[in-house]
């Protein structure tokens, strides 16, 4: 529980904060976080997350380093186009804080990994790019009790939640509670290279996703994580509005007669 010298040293900017303090950073440095994706959205998260002292944190991608990642992954160098995404991110954090133990994993998430990978982790960020994969973890994160911290991005827009449902109240929806899509092969994914995206603005989104796990990790601020709520961005016209989204009944996953097997 108690931090060491160089712990004390590197967090003292949170340390004085109240809402975290010595017992908040005890419980970052104690937590296991799983990122899923290391894109545009994971390396932010990846990146304040590890320096914001999480103790573990596993990281899954199947993906290389491109020279067009460059633009707005800003934890990758020229030199290391070519090189899986997950080593050259273990990498940069074992250069930024040596007190985080990240476990990488080259490869995708699957039906068939997906519970095992989930269940040994406090909270899962999802930092992906497809369809198929939100929704299978949307439906792992219910099945394991695991706050599920999601965001996308598209052009300037960006959109932020955190779907923690307990199947009772009509405050904490799931994920397919705001999107009831049967078969997510009919939506069209988040593709970056057809409709660009503006760097900064995986930055923000990111950034906010390494904001929300800590809040929910620590539990601070009036109004809690943003469970039941989900932030758009339009930052084209630098508008945002904060939504509110109920939980449907009828849900197929956290619904009443709903199974987690059917999503
Ligand atoms: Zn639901």
């Amino acid at each position: 529980m108690t931090l060491n010298d160089d712990e004390l040293d590197r967090y003292a900017r949170h340390l004085v904060l109240r809402e975290v303090g010595g017992a908040g950073q005890a419980k970052l440095r104690d937590s296991a976080v799983l990122i899923v994706g290391i894109g545009g959205l994971g390396a932010p998260a990846l990146q304040y997350l590890a320096a914001a002292g999480v103790g573990k944190i596993t990281i899954i991608d199947d993906d290389i380093v491109s020279a067009s990642n460059l633009q707005r992954q800003t934890i990758y160098r020229t030199d290391q186009i070519g090189q899986p995404k997950v080593e050259a991110a273990r990498n940069f954090v074992s250069m930024l804080n040596p007190h985080v133990a990240v476990t990488a994993l080259k490869g995708r998430i699957d039906a068939q990994n997906v519970d095992s990978l989930t269940k040994n982790h406090e909270l899962i960020l999802d930092c992906c790019d497809n369809f198929a994969t939100r929704f299978l973890l949307a439906a792992a994160s219910f099945r394991a009790k695991v706050p599920l911290v999601s965001a996308a991005i598209r052009g300037f827009d960006g959109q932020l939640s955190v779907w923690h449902p307990d199947g009772h109240s009509a405050d904490r929806p799931c994920y397919h509670c705001f999107n009831p899509v049967r078969d997510p092969e009919t939506l069209g994914d988040d593709d970056c290279a057809a409709t660009g995206i503006l760097g900064p603005v995986a930055g923000v989104l990111g950034t906010l996703q390494a904001l929300e796990a800590m809040r929910t990790l620590i539990s601070f601020g009036p109004d809690g994580a943003l469970i039941g709520r989900m932030l758009l961005m339009d930052m084209l016209s630098g508008r945002q509005r904060l939504v509110k989204v109920s939980r449907d009944p009828h849900c197929t996953l956290c619904g009443d007669g709903g199974t987690a097997a059917d999503a």
